[in-house]
Protein backbone atom coordinates (compact mmCIF):
# COMPACT_ATOMS: atom_id res chain seq x y z
CA UNK A 1 0.00 0.00 0.00
CA UNK A 2 1.05 3.47 -0.78
CA UNK A 3 0.59 6.08 1.68
CA UNK A 4 0.09 9.71 0.81
CA UNK A 5 -1.60 12.95 2.14
CA UNK A 6 -3.59 13.86 -1.00
CA UNK A 7 -4.59 11.56 -4.39
CA UNK A 8 -5.66 13.68 -7.30
CA UNK A 9 -7.09 13.15 -10.05
CA UNK A 10 -6.82 14.95 -13.63
CA UNK A 11 -3.65 16.67 -14.72
CA UNK A 12 -5.06 19.79 -16.39
CA UNK A 13 -4.35 23.25 -15.45
CA UNK A 14 -6.08 22.78 -12.23
CA UNK A 15 -4.39 19.75 -10.93
CA UNK A 16 -1.07 20.60 -12.35
CA UNK A 17 -1.21 23.78 -10.22
CA UNK A 18 -3.00 21.96 -7.38
CA UNK A 19 -0.18 19.18 -7.04
CA UNK A 20 2.45 21.79 -7.32
CA UNK A 21 1.51 23.92 -4.39
CA UNK A 22 1.24 21.09 -2.22
CA UNK A 23 4.87 19.30 -2.72
CA UNK A 24 5.86 22.55 -2.23
CA UNK A 25 4.35 22.21 1.01
CA UNK A 26 6.01 19.14 1.94
CA UNK A 27 2.94 16.97 1.28
CA UNK A 28 3.29 13.58 0.01
CA UNK A 29 1.37 13.93 -3.54
CA UNK A 30 -0.16 11.51 -5.82
CA UNK A 31 -1.49 12.30 -9.39
CA UNK A 32 -3.61 10.00 -11.38
CA UNK A 33 -4.39 11.12 -14.73
CA UNK A 34 -6.41 9.31 -17.83
CA UNK A 35 -4.30 11.88 -20.81
CA UNK A 36 -7.21 12.44 -22.46
CA UNK A 37 -6.39 13.96 -25.60
CA UNK A 38 -9.42 16.53 -25.69
CA UNK A 39 -9.33 17.87 -22.02
CA UNK A 40 -9.98 21.06 -21.98
CA UNK A 41 -6.42 22.36 -21.04
CA UNK A 42 -4.91 19.95 -23.87
CA UNK A 43 -7.25 21.97 -26.26
CA UNK A 44 -6.97 25.74 -24.91
CA UNK A 45 -4.63 28.43 -26.26
CA UNK A 46 -3.40 29.37 -22.87
CA UNK A 47 -4.19 33.31 -23.75
CA UNK A 48 -4.33 35.38 -20.40
CA UNK A 49 -6.22 38.55 -21.10
CA UNK A 50 -6.43 41.03 -18.43
CA UNK A 51 -9.84 42.56 -19.90
CA UNK A 52 -13.18 41.09 -21.01
CA UNK A 53 -15.97 41.52 -23.59
CA UNK A 54 -16.82 44.87 -25.79
CA UNK A 55 -16.03 47.26 -22.66
CA UNK A 56 -12.69 46.17 -21.87
CA UNK A 57 -13.58 45.74 -18.30
CA UNK A 58 -10.70 44.79 -15.98
CA UNK A 59 -10.93 40.78 -15.66
CA UNK A 60 -12.37 39.34 -11.59
CA UNK A 61 -9.22 40.15 -9.29
CA UNK A 62 -6.80 40.58 -12.32
CA UNK A 63 -4.30 42.55 -10.59
CA UNK A 64 -4.17 40.08 -7.82
CA UNK A 65 -4.03 36.83 -9.86
CA UNK A 66 -1.74 37.94 -12.85
CA UNK A 67 1.24 38.71 -10.84
CA UNK A 68 1.26 35.59 -9.13
CA UNK A 69 0.39 33.16 -12.13
CA UNK A 70 3.64 34.99 -14.13
CA UNK A 71 5.65 34.24 -10.99
CA UNK A 72 4.14 30.44 -10.45
CA UNK A 73 5.02 29.76 -14.39
CA UNK A 74 8.01 31.77 -14.24
CA UNK A 75 8.99 29.67 -11.28
CA UNK A 76 7.91 26.29 -13.40
CA UNK A 77 9.56 27.16 -16.49
CA UNK A 78 12.69 27.67 -14.61
CA UNK A 79 12.88 24.16 -12.73
CA UNK A 80 11.26 22.32 -15.80
CA UNK A 81 13.37 23.79 -18.19
CA UNK A 82 10.82 24.55 -20.59
CA UNK A 83 9.50 28.09 -22.22
CA UNK A 84 6.25 28.32 -20.01
CA UNK A 85 5.30 32.19 -19.85
CA UNK A 86 4.94 34.61 -22.45
CA UNK A 87 3.88 37.84 -22.08
CA UNK A 88 2.16 39.29 -25.33
CA UNK A 89 0.27 42.24 -26.68
CA UNK A 90 -3.12 41.18 -28.07
CA UNK A 91 -4.11 43.26 -31.03
CA UNK A 92 -7.62 43.94 -31.16
CA UNK A 93 -8.97 44.46 -33.78
CA UNK A 94 -12.29 47.37 -33.97
CA UNK A 95 -14.88 45.83 -35.83
CA UNK A 96 -17.12 49.04 -35.73
CA UNK A 97 -16.41 52.76 -35.24
CA UNK A 98 -18.61 52.88 -32.80
CA UNK A 99 -16.42 50.03 -31.00
CA UNK A 100 -13.50 52.68 -31.46
CA UNK A 101 -15.23 55.54 -30.16
CA UNK A 102 -16.30 53.50 -27.03
CA UNK A 103 -12.98 52.08 -26.69
CA UNK A 104 -11.35 55.42 -26.45
CA UNK A 105 -13.73 57.28 -24.39
CA UNK A 106 -13.90 54.47 -21.70
CA UNK A 107 -10.56 52.80 -21.39
CA UNK A 108 -9.15 56.12 -19.94
CA UNK A 109 -6.96 55.23 -16.66
CA UNK A 110 -7.31 51.31 -18.36
CA UNK A 111 -3.53 50.12 -17.11
CA UNK A 112 -3.87 47.20 -19.67
CA UNK A 113 -4.83 48.98 -23.04
CA UNK A 114 -3.82 51.28 -25.11
CA UNK A 115 -3.87 52.95 -28.39
CA UNK A 116 -1.13 51.67 -31.20
CA UNK A 117 0.68 55.05 -32.40
CA UNK A 118 1.04 53.10 -35.69
CA UNK A 119 -1.31 50.42 -37.43
CA UNK A 120 0.47 46.84 -38.07
CA UNK A 121 -0.73 43.58 -40.09
CA UNK A 122 -1.29 46.35 -43.22
CA UNK A 123 -2.59 44.49 -46.25
CA UNK A 124 -3.07 41.26 -43.93
CA UNK A 125 -5.88 42.04 -41.78
CA UNK A 126 -9.57 43.85 -42.46
CA UNK A 127 -8.83 46.51 -40.08
CA UNK A 128 -10.78 49.45 -41.42
CA UNK A 129 -11.50 50.95 -37.82
CA UNK A 130 -7.92 50.18 -36.68
CA UNK A 131 -7.00 48.41 -33.23
CA UNK A 132 -6.45 48.24 -29.72
CA UNK A 133 -3.27 46.77 -27.84
CA UNK A 134 -4.09 44.88 -25.00
CA UNK A 135 -1.04 43.94 -22.63
CA UNK A 136 -2.11 39.84 -21.89
CA UNK A 137 0.26 36.40 -21.90
CA UNK A 138 0.40 33.16 -23.02
CA UNK A 139 0.88 30.14 -21.10
CA UNK A 140 2.53 27.02 -23.02
CA UNK A 141 0.13 24.88 -21.91
CA UNK A 142 1.82 22.06 -24.85
CA UNK A 143 5.02 22.24 -22.78
CA UNK A 144 3.73 23.16 -19.17
CA UNK A 145 1.44 20.19 -19.07
CA UNK A 146 3.33 17.37 -20.08
CA UNK A 147 7.08 18.53 -18.71
CA UNK A 148 5.16 18.54 -15.21
CA UNK A 149 4.03 15.14 -15.74
CA UNK A 150 7.38 13.73 -16.56
CA UNK A 151 8.41 15.88 -13.37
CA UNK A 152 5.88 13.63 -11.07
CA UNK A 153 6.75 10.40 -13.36
CA UNK A 154 10.13 10.84 -12.45
CA UNK A 155 9.21 11.20 -8.55
CA UNK A 156 6.76 7.88 -8.62
CA UNK A 157 4.07 10.28 -8.07
CA UNK A 158 1.96 9.29 -11.82
CA UNK A 159 -0.57 7.02 -11.80
CA UNK A 160 -1.51 7.21 -15.95
CA UNK A 161 -5.03 5.54 -15.43
CA UNK A 162 -8.03 6.17 -15.93
CA UNK A 163 -10.12 6.82 -11.95
CA UNK A 164 -13.52 4.82 -11.73
CA UNK A 165 -15.81 5.51 -8.77
CA UNK A 166 -16.16 2.07 -7.81
CA UNK A 167 -12.93 1.27 -7.02
CA UNK A 168 -13.03 4.59 -4.41
CA UNK A 169 -13.37 3.30 -0.36
CA UNK A 170 -14.18 6.61 1.63
CA UNK A 171 -13.30 5.81 4.99
CA UNK A 172 -13.76 8.32 8.54
CA UNK A 173 -10.06 8.35 8.19
CA UNK A 174 -9.68 9.02 4.29
CA UNK A 175 -9.82 7.33 1.24
CA UNK A 176 -8.46 3.66 -0.22
CA UNK A 177 -8.12 3.32 -4.06
CA UNK A 178 -6.68 0.24 -5.22
CA UNK A 179 -3.02 0.12 -3.63
CA UNK A 180 -3.27 4.05 -2.87
CA UNK A 181 -4.46 5.04 0.64
CA UNK A 182 -4.87 8.66 1.02
CA UNK A 183 -5.92 11.24 3.22
CA UNK A 184 -7.87 13.04 1.34
CA UNK A 185 -8.52 12.35 -2.79
CA UNK A 186 -8.88 15.83 -4.67
CA UNK A 187 -11.19 15.79 -8.07
CA UNK A 188 -9.68 18.48 -10.98
CA UNK A 189 -11.18 16.40 -13.58
CA UNK A 190 -12.84 18.66 -15.66
CA UNK A 191 -16.01 18.09 -16.97
CA UNK A 192 -16.17 14.62 -15.48
CA UNK A 193 -16.93 15.99 -12.19
CA UNK A 194 -20.26 16.66 -13.34
CA UNK A 195 -21.35 13.00 -13.59
CA UNK A 196 -19.21 12.66 -10.30
CA UNK A 197 -22.33 10.64 -7.38
CA UNK A 198 -20.65 13.21 -4.69
CA UNK A 199 -21.11 16.35 -6.82
CA UNK A 200 -24.44 16.06 -8.36
CA UNK A 201 -25.30 19.61 -6.26
CA UNK A 202 -22.62 21.79 -8.10
CA UNK A 203 -24.11 23.81 -11.19
CA UNK A 204 -22.06 23.02 -13.85
CA UNK A 205 -22.63 25.42 -17.12
CA UNK A 206 -20.37 23.36 -19.22
CA UNK A 207 -19.82 24.84 -22.80
CA UNK A 208 -18.12 23.62 -25.93
CA UNK A 209 -15.36 25.38 -27.74
CA UNK A 210 -13.67 24.49 -31.25
CA UNK A 211 -10.79 25.69 -32.56
CA UNK A 212 -8.66 25.57 -35.95
CA UNK A 213 -5.52 25.20 -36.81
CA UNK A 214 -4.28 27.59 -39.62
CA UNK A 215 -1.33 28.03 -41.64
CA UNK A 216 -0.98 31.53 -42.57
CA UNK A 217 2.14 32.25 -44.80
CA UNK A 218 2.00 35.96 -44.89
CA UNK A 219 1.85 36.65 -41.42
CA UNK A 220 4.61 36.43 -38.80
CA UNK A 221 4.15 38.09 -35.57
CA UNK A 222 4.08 37.07 -31.88
CA UNK A 223 1.43 38.90 -30.65
CA UNK A 224 -2.51 37.64 -30.90
CA UNK A 225 -4.79 38.72 -32.77
CA UNK A 226 -8.09 39.14 -32.26
CA UNK A 227 -11.61 39.93 -34.32
CA UNK A 228 -14.48 37.45 -34.10
CA UNK A 229 -11.88 34.99 -33.82
CA UNK A 230 -8.48 34.71 -32.02
CA UNK A 231 -5.54 33.93 -33.74
CA UNK A 232 -2.25 32.56 -31.28
CA UNK A 233 0.63 31.96 -32.52
CA UNK A 234 2.05 28.30 -31.83
CA UNK A 235 5.98 26.71 -31.24
CA UNK A 236 5.23 24.87 -34.53
CA UNK A 237 4.56 28.00 -36.71
CA UNK A 238 0.82 27.32 -36.95
CA UNK A 239 -2.01 29.42 -35.52
CA UNK A 240 -4.16 28.61 -33.07
CA UNK A 241 -7.79 29.72 -34.37
CA UNK A 242 -10.78 29.90 -31.89
CA UNK A 243 -12.92 29.74 -30.22
CA UNK A 244 -16.31 29.35 -30.52
CA UNK A 245 -18.96 28.94 -27.99
CA UNK A 246 -21.26 26.61 -28.06
CA UNK A 247 -24.07 25.78 -25.15
CA UNK A 248 -26.03 23.03 -26.68
CA UNK A 249 -23.94 20.50 -27.77
CA UNK A 250 -24.40 16.63 -28.75
CA UNK A 251 -20.54 15.19 -28.34
CA UNK A 252 -17.29 16.76 -27.54
CA UNK A 253 -16.19 15.90 -31.09
CA UNK A 254 -15.73 18.79 -33.43
CA UNK A 255 -18.31 19.75 -35.88
CA UNK A 256 -18.58 20.75 -39.39
CA UNK A 257 -21.24 23.80 -38.65
CA UNK A 258 -18.53 25.48 -35.85
CA UNK A 259 -15.63 25.21 -38.96
CA UNK A 260 -17.84 27.04 -41.43
CA UNK A 261 -18.10 29.84 -38.71
CA UNK A 262 -14.87 29.75 -37.80
CA UNK A 263 -14.24 30.32 -41.55
CA UNK A 264 -16.03 32.70 -42.03
CA UNK A 265 -14.91 34.47 -38.87
CA UNK A 266 -11.43 34.23 -40.07
CA UNK A 267 -12.24 35.41 -43.47
CA UNK A 268 -13.82 38.59 -41.70
CA UNK A 269 -10.43 38.99 -40.26
CA UNK A 270 -7.53 38.06 -42.49
CA UNK A 271 -6.99 39.55 -46.14
CA UNK A 272 -3.72 37.04 -46.52
CA UNK A 273 -4.81 33.41 -47.65
CA UNK A 274 -4.78 30.68 -45.17
CA UNK A 275 -4.96 26.87 -44.94
CA UNK A 276 -6.69 24.64 -42.18
CA UNK A 277 -4.46 21.82 -41.23
CA UNK A 278 -6.48 20.51 -38.23
CA UNK A 279 -9.64 21.08 -35.45
CA UNK A 280 -9.58 20.60 -31.81
CA UNK A 281 -12.69 20.77 -29.59
CA UNK A 282 -13.26 20.66 -26.00
CA UNK A 283 -15.77 21.17 -22.99
CA UNK A 284 -15.07 24.36 -20.68
CA UNK A 285 -15.64 23.15 -16.91
CA UNK A 286 -17.68 26.11 -15.93
CA UNK A 287 -19.46 26.70 -12.63
CA UNK A 288 -23.32 28.77 -13.24
CA UNK A 289 -21.67 31.71 -11.31
CA UNK A 290 -18.29 31.56 -13.39
CA UNK A 291 -16.16 31.49 -10.18
CA UNK A 292 -14.26 28.32 -9.42
CA UNK A 293 -15.69 25.56 -7.40
CA UNK A 294 -13.16 24.58 -4.67
CA UNK A 295 -13.25 23.45 -1.18
CA UNK A 296 -13.84 19.98 0.90
CA UNK A 297 -17.43 17.88 0.55
CA UNK A 298 -19.59 19.08 3.98
CA UNK A 299 -20.06 15.49 4.37
CA UNK A 300 -16.84 13.88 3.31
CA UNK A 301 -14.07 15.51 4.12
CA UNK A 302 -11.78 13.51 2.84
CA UNK A 303 -12.92 14.37 -0.56
CA UNK A 304 -12.05 17.34 -2.36
CA UNK A 305 -13.01 19.53 -5.65
CA UNK A 306 -11.08 22.07 -7.50
CA UNK A 307 -13.16 23.00 -10.43
CA UNK A 308 -14.79 25.80 -12.34
CA UNK A 309 -12.21 27.69 -14.24
CA UNK A 310 -14.14 28.23 -16.89
CA UNK A 311 -12.89 30.45 -19.40
CA UNK A 312 -10.04 31.63 -17.27
CA UNK A 313 -7.65 28.75 -16.36
CA UNK A 314 -4.61 29.75 -17.15
CA UNK A 315 -5.00 33.00 -15.08
CA UNK A 316 -6.92 31.34 -12.14
CA UNK A 317 -5.26 28.52 -11.23
CA UNK A 318 -1.79 29.48 -10.02
CA UNK A 319 -3.76 32.15 -7.07
CA UNK A 320 -6.35 29.55 -6.53
CA UNK A 321 -4.23 26.38 -5.98
CA UNK A 322 -2.27 28.03 -3.81
CA UNK A 323 -4.87 29.22 -2.02
CA UNK A 324 -6.68 26.05 -1.85
CA UNK A 325 -3.15 24.47 -0.77
CA UNK A 326 -2.99 26.66 2.54
CA UNK A 327 -6.74 25.74 3.21
CA UNK A 328 -5.93 22.75 3.59
CA UNK A 329 -2.79 23.06 5.61
CA UNK A 330 -5.06 24.89 8.02
CA UNK A 331 -3.39 28.22 7.04
CA UNK A 332 -6.15 29.85 5.57
CA UNK A 333 -9.95 30.47 5.40
CA UNK A 334 -11.25 29.76 2.01
CA UNK A 335 -12.91 32.32 -0.10
CA UNK A 336 -16.79 32.02 0.13
CA UNK A 337 -16.97 33.53 -3.60
CA UNK A 338 -15.05 29.67 -4.52
CA UNK A 339 -16.52 27.82 -1.58
CA UNK A 340 -18.09 24.61 -2.78
CA UNK A 341 -20.03 25.14 -0.02
CA UNK A 342 -22.63 27.53 -1.72
CA UNK A 343 -23.82 24.48 -3.61
CA UNK A 344 -25.09 22.92 -0.42
CA UNK A 345 -26.97 25.37 0.96
CA UNK A 346 -24.25 25.89 4.12
CA UNK A 347 -24.07 29.55 5.55
CA UNK A 348 -20.91 30.04 7.73
CA UNK A 349 -22.67 32.48 9.58
C1 LIG B 1 -11.47 25.80 -26.96
C2 LIG B 1 -11.02 26.29 -25.61
C3 LIG B 1 -10.16 27.36 -25.53
C4 LIG B 1 -9.72 27.83 -24.29
N1 LIG B 1 -8.81 28.85 -24.26
C5 LIG B 1 -8.36 29.28 -23.05
C6 LIG B 1 -7.36 30.27 -22.98
O1 LIG B 1 -6.87 30.75 -24.00
N2 LIG B 1 -6.95 30.70 -21.75
C7 LIG B 1 -7.46 30.17 -20.60
O2 LIG B 1 -7.05 30.57 -19.51
N3 LIG B 1 -8.40 29.19 -20.64
C8 LIG B 1 -8.85 28.74 -21.82
N4 LIG B 1 -9.80 27.77 -21.88
C9 LIG B 1 -10.34 27.27 -20.61
C10 LIG B 1 -9.37 26.28 -19.98
O3 LIG B 1 -9.10 25.30 -20.92
C11 LIG B 1 -9.98 25.70 -18.71
O4 LIG B 1 -10.28 26.73 -17.79
C12 LIG B 1 -8.98 24.76 -18.03
O5 LIG B 1 -8.28 24.00 -18.96
C13 LIG B 1 -9.69 23.84 -17.06
O6 LIG B 1 -8.70 23.02 -16.49
P1 LIG B 1 -9.03 21.79 -15.59
O7 LIG B 1 -7.72 21.26 -15.13
O8 LIG B 1 -10.06 22.16 -14.58
O9 LIG B 1 -9.77 20.73 -16.55
P2 LIG B 1 -9.15 19.84 -17.74
O10 LIG B 1 -8.15 20.58 -18.50
O11 LIG B 1 -10.32 19.29 -18.50
O12 LIG B 1 -8.40 18.66 -17.01
C14 LIG B 1 -9.04 17.54 -16.48
C15 LIG B 1 -8.02 16.41 -16.43
O13 LIG B 1 -8.61 15.31 -15.77
C16 LIG B 1 -8.32 14.12 -16.47
N5 LIG B 1 -9.41 13.21 -16.16
C17 LIG B 1 -10.74 13.41 -16.32
N6 LIG B 1 -11.42 12.34 -15.87
C18 LIG B 1 -10.50 11.46 -15.39
C19 LIG B 1 -10.57 10.17 -14.78
N7 LIG B 1 -11.74 9.56 -14.55
N8 LIG B 1 -9.42 9.54 -14.45
C20 LIG B 1 -8.22 10.14 -14.66
N9 LIG B 1 -8.11 11.37 -15.21
C21 LIG B 1 -9.22 12.01 -15.58
C22 LIG B 1 -8.23 14.56 -17.94
O14 LIG B 1 -7.41 13.67 -18.68
C23 LIG B 1 -7.59 15.92 -17.81
O15 LIG B 1 -6.18 15.84 -17.84
C24 LIG B 1 -10.21 27.24 -23.10
C25 LIG B 1 -11.08 26.15 -23.17
C26 LIG B 1 -11.47 25.68 -24.42
C27 LIG B 1 -12.38 24.49 -24.49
Amino acid sequence: MKRVDYLIVGQGIAGTMLSWFLLRAGKRVIMMDDGKANSASRVAAGIINPVSGRRFEPAWMYDTIYPFARATYEEMGKLLQVDVFRERELWSVFPTQQMRDAFISKTNGNAYTEMPAQLRYEGLLDQPFGAAIVRGATVNLRALLPAWRSYLEAREALVSSHFQQDRLEVKGTGVVYEDIQADKIIFCDGMATAASPFFKEVKFLPNKGEVLLVRIPGLDTADIIKKGITLVPQEDGLFWAGSSFVWDYENEAPTLQQREILERNLGQLLKAPYEIQGQLASVRPSGNDRRPIVGLHPQYPAIGLFNGLGTKGCSLAPFMAAHFAEVLSGNALLMREISLERYFNISRG
